[in-house]
């Protein structure tokens, strides 16, 4: 009986193995597929189709290269994208703002002039000389009137970023010498930050280029054709209206008058040659 019994058992045995090889199906619960693992069933591990890989975000200066869907990061931060330095901002990083250096020197910064802002009434004392002698040195009166800052106006017209500037200038001339010499005025303009109006001559209006933070622009400058009073009781009185269109904001006119002596040549050239610099 005892064999029997080993033989039935062996039979239980035998039938339960073959009795779980026909298990009913798994009713998978599937899992969705990952960056780095296949859809994949929680219940019997089974898995269908390929894992997604990562969805990489390129490194930048601020972050290192990332997965866009489990958040992985590899390797090492970007470097900054550096915009080159201009006159009115140093190089700055387009992505984060960070900085570096110095905006770009301007080209008066060094110059030994001092730059005035002009207070419009105000009198200041410009030197020249004598039209008839040129040695014959006689002082000015010279103020500004009607500094104006506007969008467009009749004769002056509109430009999408640009504002134009309008002022008069008056000099008035009544020392000795000017009344025995007469007088020579001797006006220039200039750049600020560039020291550059190339394109600018005697006629009017002209074009001239104006780096502003970084990018050029055509800019419109109308210089004067002065006008002069008669003499009338030993004073004579010089007229003259600017106009100019250049980026809102911009405020690198430099308008100067120089002794009539050294007008033509390269002032910054010479030490102390009499002139008068005003900013705008
Ligand atoms: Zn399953
Ligand atoms: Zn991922
Ligand atoms: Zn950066």
């Amino acid at each position: 009986m005892k064999k029997v019994t080993a033989i039935a058992f062996i039979f239980v045995l035998l039938f339960t193995v073959s009795f779980s090889g026909c298990a009913p199906k798994c009713e998978h619960e599937w899992l969705d597929a990952t960056c780095i693992a296949p859809k994949t069933c929680s219940l019997c591990e089974k898995t269908e189709g390929d894992a997604l890989g990562h969805d990489w975000q390129e490194a930048t200066c601020t972050s290192v290269k990332t997965c866009n869907r489990c958040a992985e990061t590899e390797g090492e931060l970007a470097p900054h994208d550096m915009s080159a330095a201009n006159y009115q901002s140093p190089s700055v990083c387009t992505v984060c703002g960070h900085t570096e250096g110095e905006k770009l020197s301007p080209f008066y910064a060094d110059k030994n002039v001092s730059l005035i802002s002009a207070e419009m009434g105000k009198e200041y004392n410009y030197k020249t000389g004598g039209n008839t002698n040129g040695s014959k040195n006689t002082v000015g009166k010279l103020w500004w009137e009607d500094h104006e800052v506007f969008a467009s106006k009749e004769g002056y017209a509109e430009k999408d970023g640009y504002e134009w500037h309008t002022v008069t200038v008056k000099i008035r001339f009544n020392d000795d010498n000017a009344q025995t010499y007469g007088f020579v005025i001797a006006p220039a303009i200039d750049n600020y930050y560039s020291g550059d109006t190339s394109g600018l001559s005697d006629d009017t209006p002209e074009t001239f280029t104006v780096n502003y933070n970084g990018v050029d622009h055509e800019c419109i400058m109308k210089a004067p054709n002065g006008t002069l009073s008669a003499w009338k009781n030993g004073s004579c009185t010089y007229t003259g209206s600017y106009a100019w269109q250049v980026p809102v904001g911009f405020d690198g006119i430099v308008i100067f008058f120089i002794h009539s002596e050294y007008s033509g040549e390269d002032i910054f050239e010479m030490k102390n040659v009499p002139a008068i610099f005003f900013k705008f």
